[in-house]
Protein backbone atom coordinates (compact mmCIF):
# COMPACT_ATOMS: atom_id res chain seq x y z
CA UNK A 1 0.00 0.00 0.00
CA UNK A 2 1.55 3.41 -0.69
CA UNK A 3 2.58 5.60 2.08
CA UNK A 4 1.16 8.93 2.19
CA UNK A 5 4.42 11.14 2.68
CA UNK A 6 2.59 14.40 3.71
CA UNK A 7 -0.73 14.97 5.04
CA UNK A 8 -2.38 18.04 5.66
CA UNK A 9 -5.38 18.33 7.36
CA UNK A 10 -7.87 21.24 8.13
CA UNK A 11 -5.06 23.77 7.53
CA UNK A 12 -6.39 27.06 7.60
CA UNK A 13 -4.25 30.44 7.07
CA UNK A 14 -5.01 34.56 6.76
CA UNK A 15 -3.17 37.23 6.20
CA UNK A 16 -4.90 40.14 7.94
CA UNK A 17 -8.67 40.52 6.30
CA UNK A 18 -8.09 37.60 3.71
CA UNK A 19 -8.31 34.32 4.18
CA UNK A 20 -5.53 32.61 1.95
CA UNK A 21 -6.68 28.99 2.69
CA UNK A 22 -9.52 28.04 4.56
CA UNK A 23 -9.80 24.40 6.23
CA UNK A 24 -7.29 22.78 3.29
CA UNK A 25 -6.48 18.54 3.45
CA UNK A 26 -4.50 16.89 0.60
CA UNK A 27 -2.68 13.81 0.81
CA UNK A 28 0.58 13.33 -1.01
CA UNK A 29 1.61 9.71 -1.80
CA UNK A 30 5.03 8.17 -1.71
CA UNK A 31 6.89 8.31 -4.87
CA UNK A 32 4.23 10.08 -7.03
CA UNK A 33 3.87 12.98 -8.56
CA UNK A 34 0.68 15.26 -7.07
CA UNK A 35 -0.47 18.66 -8.95
CA UNK A 36 -1.21 21.44 -7.49
CA UNK A 37 -3.44 24.12 -9.52
CA UNK A 38 -5.71 26.90 -9.15
CA UNK A 39 -6.72 30.42 -10.28
CA UNK A 40 -4.21 33.21 -9.54
CA UNK A 41 -4.56 34.15 -5.87
CA UNK A 42 -6.67 30.83 -4.94
CA UNK A 43 -3.76 30.25 -2.41
CA UNK A 44 -1.34 28.12 -3.43
CA UNK A 45 1.74 29.54 -2.60
CA UNK A 46 0.40 30.26 0.61
CA UNK A 47 0.00 26.09 1.20
CA UNK A 48 3.30 26.15 -0.10
CA UNK A 49 4.80 28.10 2.24
CA UNK A 50 2.65 26.56 4.94
CA UNK A 51 4.27 22.92 4.13
CA UNK A 52 7.89 24.05 4.08
CA UNK A 53 7.65 26.09 7.44
CA UNK A 54 8.00 29.36 5.92
CA UNK A 55 5.32 30.84 8.54
CA UNK A 56 2.89 29.39 10.92
CA UNK A 57 -0.52 27.98 10.33
CA UNK A 58 -3.75 29.16 12.09
CA UNK A 59 -5.50 25.91 12.46
CA UNK A 60 -4.78 22.49 11.40
CA UNK A 61 -1.97 19.86 11.02
CA UNK A 62 0.80 19.18 8.38
CA UNK A 63 2.63 15.74 8.94
CA UNK A 64 5.33 14.58 7.04
CA UNK A 65 6.32 10.84 6.86
CA UNK A 66 3.78 10.59 10.14
CA UNK A 67 5.18 13.17 11.99
CA UNK A 68 3.51 16.77 12.73
CA UNK A 69 5.98 19.36 10.91
CA UNK A 70 3.46 22.78 11.24
CA UNK A 71 5.85 24.26 14.40
CA UNK A 72 9.13 23.15 13.05
CA UNK A 73 10.96 26.38 10.91
CA UNK A 74 12.21 25.82 7.29
CA UNK A 75 15.88 24.62 8.21
CA UNK A 76 14.40 21.73 10.57
CA UNK A 77 11.65 20.91 7.46
CA UNK A 78 14.65 21.10 5.10
CA UNK A 79 16.60 18.48 7.08
CA UNK A 80 13.31 15.88 6.99
CA UNK A 81 13.95 15.59 3.20
CA UNK A 82 10.97 18.41 2.74
CA UNK A 83 12.56 21.02 0.09
CA UNK A 84 10.70 23.75 -1.79
CA UNK A 85 12.11 25.57 -5.39
CA UNK A 86 10.79 29.33 -6.03
CA UNK A 87 9.25 30.50 -9.20
CA UNK A 88 11.84 32.84 -9.61
CA UNK A 89 15.43 31.14 -9.70
CA UNK A 90 17.62 32.10 -6.33
CA UNK A 91 21.12 31.33 -8.11
CA UNK A 92 24.22 32.98 -7.81
CA UNK A 93 24.71 34.08 -11.23
CA UNK A 94 28.24 35.52 -10.57
CA UNK A 95 29.65 31.78 -9.67
CA UNK A 96 29.44 28.89 -12.06
CA UNK A 97 27.42 25.94 -12.24
CA UNK A 98 29.40 23.88 -9.94
CA UNK A 99 30.14 26.45 -7.60
CA UNK A 100 26.42 26.64 -7.43
CA UNK A 101 25.75 23.13 -6.65
CA UNK A 102 28.03 23.17 -4.16
CA UNK A 103 26.38 25.99 -2.02
CA UNK A 104 23.24 24.28 -2.46
CA UNK A 105 24.07 22.20 0.81
CA UNK A 106 22.64 23.93 3.45
CA UNK A 107 24.91 21.77 6.16
CA UNK A 108 27.95 23.88 4.92
CA UNK A 109 29.24 26.08 7.69
CA UNK A 110 32.53 26.85 5.95
CA UNK A 111 33.72 29.92 4.25
CA UNK A 112 33.25 29.90 0.33
CA UNK A 113 37.35 29.87 0.06
CA UNK A 114 37.25 26.81 2.41
CA UNK A 115 34.28 25.36 -0.16
CA UNK A 116 36.41 25.53 -3.09
CA UNK A 117 39.65 24.35 -1.40
CA UNK A 118 38.35 21.07 0.45
CA UNK A 119 35.50 20.79 -1.49
CA UNK A 120 34.66 17.26 -0.90
CA UNK A 121 35.39 14.43 -3.50
CA UNK A 122 31.60 13.04 -3.19
CA UNK A 123 29.83 15.87 -3.20
CA UNK A 124 31.86 17.62 -6.36
CA UNK A 125 31.17 14.64 -8.26
CA UNK A 126 27.31 14.54 -7.29
CA UNK A 127 27.36 18.13 -8.37
CA UNK A 128 28.94 16.69 -11.52
CA UNK A 129 26.40 13.59 -12.21
CA UNK A 130 23.94 15.97 -11.75
CA UNK A 131 24.62 18.71 -14.06
CA UNK A 132 25.30 16.02 -16.71
CA UNK A 133 21.86 15.03 -15.44
CA UNK A 134 19.82 18.20 -16.08
CA UNK A 135 21.96 18.33 -19.45
CA UNK A 136 24.53 21.59 -17.98
CA UNK A 137 27.91 19.17 -17.94
CA UNK A 138 29.09 21.32 -20.61
CA UNK A 139 28.34 24.17 -19.20
CA UNK A 140 29.24 23.23 -15.67
CA UNK A 141 32.29 25.50 -15.94
CA UNK A 142 30.08 28.76 -17.31
CA UNK A 143 28.88 31.53 -14.90
CA UNK A 144 25.05 31.00 -13.96
CA UNK A 145 24.19 34.56 -14.94
CA UNK A 146 25.19 33.39 -19.16
CA UNK A 147 22.71 30.66 -19.08
CA UNK A 148 19.03 31.14 -20.91
CA UNK A 149 16.42 31.02 -18.27
CA UNK A 150 14.80 27.86 -18.92
CA UNK A 151 19.18 26.17 -18.24
CA UNK A 152 19.14 28.45 -15.26
CA UNK A 153 15.77 26.53 -13.75
CA UNK A 154 17.14 23.34 -14.83
CA UNK A 155 20.26 24.18 -12.60
CA UNK A 156 18.50 25.43 -9.51
CA UNK A 157 16.18 21.97 -10.10
CA UNK A 158 19.59 20.19 -9.79
CA UNK A 159 21.43 22.42 -6.70
CA UNK A 160 17.73 21.56 -4.93
CA UNK A 161 18.80 17.59 -6.18
CA UNK A 162 21.91 18.01 -4.71
CA UNK A 163 20.50 18.04 -0.87
CA UNK A 164 19.02 14.73 -2.00
CA UNK A 165 15.30 15.15 -0.79
CA UNK A 166 12.68 12.99 -0.21
CA UNK A 167 10.07 15.24 -1.36
CA UNK A 168 10.75 18.27 -3.28
CA UNK A 169 7.82 21.19 -3.86
CA UNK A 170 8.01 22.93 -7.32
CA UNK A 171 6.43 26.39 -7.90
CA UNK A 172 5.41 26.83 -11.28
CA UNK A 173 8.77 24.80 -12.79
CA UNK A 174 7.92 25.74 -16.50
CA UNK A 175 7.01 29.60 -16.11
CA UNK A 176 8.95 31.41 -18.27
CA UNK A 177 10.81 28.82 -20.33
CA UNK A 178 10.42 28.42 -23.89
CA UNK A 179 8.62 25.84 -25.09
CA UNK A 180 10.89 23.97 -26.55
CA UNK A 181 12.86 23.69 -23.58
CA UNK A 182 9.85 22.23 -21.33
CA UNK A 183 9.51 19.02 -22.27
CA UNK A 184 13.14 18.39 -21.52
CA UNK A 185 12.39 19.87 -18.00
CA UNK A 186 9.42 17.78 -17.95
CA UNK A 187 11.50 14.72 -18.67
CA UNK A 188 14.06 15.44 -15.66
CA UNK A 189 11.47 15.90 -13.33
CA UNK A 190 9.23 12.57 -14.50
CA UNK A 191 13.26 10.90 -14.07
CA UNK A 192 14.11 12.91 -10.81
CA UNK A 193 10.58 10.62 -9.85
CA UNK A 194 11.00 7.58 -11.39
CA UNK A 195 14.70 6.82 -11.03
CA UNK A 196 15.74 9.01 -7.77
CA UNK A 197 12.16 8.11 -6.18
CA UNK A 198 11.67 11.55 -5.21
CA UNK A 199 8.34 12.16 -4.48
CA UNK A 200 6.95 15.25 -6.04
CA UNK A 201 4.52 18.18 -5.69
CA UNK A 202 4.02 20.81 -8.22
CA UNK A 203 2.48 24.25 -8.41
CA UNK A 204 1.71 24.45 -12.13
CA UNK A 205 0.00 26.74 -14.45
CA UNK A 206 0.40 25.06 -17.66
CA UNK A 207 -2.62 22.55 -18.07
CA UNK A 208 -0.90 20.27 -20.90
CA UNK A 209 2.04 19.69 -18.24
CA UNK A 210 0.39 18.71 -15.04
CA UNK A 211 -1.97 16.64 -17.10
CA UNK A 212 0.77 15.28 -18.57
CA UNK A 213 2.56 14.56 -15.15
CA UNK A 214 0.10 14.42 -12.05
CA UNK A 215 -0.86 11.07 -10.88
CA UNK A 216 -3.44 13.05 -8.82
CA UNK A 217 -4.12 16.69 -9.18
CA UNK A 218 -5.77 19.26 -6.42
CA UNK A 219 -8.08 22.55 -7.48
CA UNK A 220 -7.91 25.12 -5.14
CA UNK A 221 -10.31 28.68 -5.89
CA UNK A 222 -10.64 31.51 -3.30
CA UNK A 223 -8.91 29.62 -0.50
CA UNK A 224 -10.36 26.43 -0.33
CA UNK A 225 -10.01 22.75 -1.91
CA UNK A 226 -12.37 22.81 -4.90
CA UNK A 227 -11.95 19.29 -6.66
CA UNK A 228 -9.05 16.33 -6.63
CA UNK A 229 -8.76 13.62 -8.59
CA UNK A 230 -7.22 12.06 -11.55
CA UNK A 231 -6.39 14.50 -14.45
CA UNK A 232 -8.90 13.42 -16.51
CA UNK A 233 -11.21 13.86 -13.38
CA UNK A 234 -10.04 17.00 -12.91
CA UNK A 235 -9.71 18.08 -16.89
CA UNK A 236 -13.54 16.98 -17.03
CA UNK A 237 -14.79 18.70 -13.67
CA UNK A 238 -17.14 21.69 -14.88
CA UNK A 239 -16.31 23.47 -10.97
CA UNK A 240 -12.56 23.62 -12.01
CA UNK A 241 -14.14 24.81 -15.72
CA UNK A 242 -15.77 27.32 -14.23
CA UNK A 243 -13.41 28.27 -11.41
CA UNK A 244 -10.88 28.96 -14.58
CA UNK A 245 -13.60 30.98 -16.79
CA UNK A 246 -13.78 33.11 -13.45
CA UNK A 247 -17.84 32.02 -13.08
P1 LIG B 1 -1.66 31.63 -5.54
O1 LIG B 1 -0.31 31.05 -5.24
O2 LIG B 1 -2.69 30.58 -5.81
O3 LIG B 1 -1.63 32.67 -6.63
P2 LIG B 1 -1.38 32.92 -2.96
O4 LIG B 1 -1.24 31.85 -1.95
O5 LIG B 1 -0.15 33.61 -3.40
O6 LIG B 1 -2.18 32.37 -4.23
O7 LIG B 1 -2.37 34.03 -2.42
C1 LIG B 1 -3.65 33.74 -1.82
C2 LIG B 1 -4.21 35.02 -1.23
O8 LIG B 1 -3.45 35.37 -0.08
C3 LIG B 1 -4.15 36.21 -2.17
O9 LIG B 1 -5.31 36.99 -1.97
C4 LIG B 1 -2.90 36.94 -1.72
O10 LIG B 1 -3.00 38.32 -2.01
C5 LIG B 1 -2.91 36.68 -0.22
N1 LIG B 1 -1.55 36.66 0.35
C6 LIG B 1 -0.59 35.72 0.10
N2 LIG B 1 0.52 35.99 0.82
C7 LIG B 1 0.25 37.12 1.53
C8 LIG B 1 1.00 37.89 2.46
N3 LIG B 1 2.25 37.56 2.82
N4 LIG B 1 0.40 38.99 3.00
C9 LIG B 1 -0.87 39.32 2.67
N5 LIG B 1 -1.62 38.62 1.80
C10 LIG B 1 -1.09 37.53 1.23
Amino acid sequence: MTQNVIEVNGVSKAFGGVQANKDISLTVPDGKITGLIGPNGSGKTTLFNSIVGYHPIDEGSIRFEGREISKLRVQQIARLGLLRTFQQTRIFKNMNCVENMLIAVPHRKMTMLDMFDRANPEEMERAEMLLEFVGLYSKRKLTAGSLSFGQQKLLEFAMALMNEPKVLLLDEPTAGINPTLINGLIDRLKKANSEFGITLLIIEHNMRVIMNMADTIYCLAHGKMLASGTPEDIQNDQRVIDAYLGA
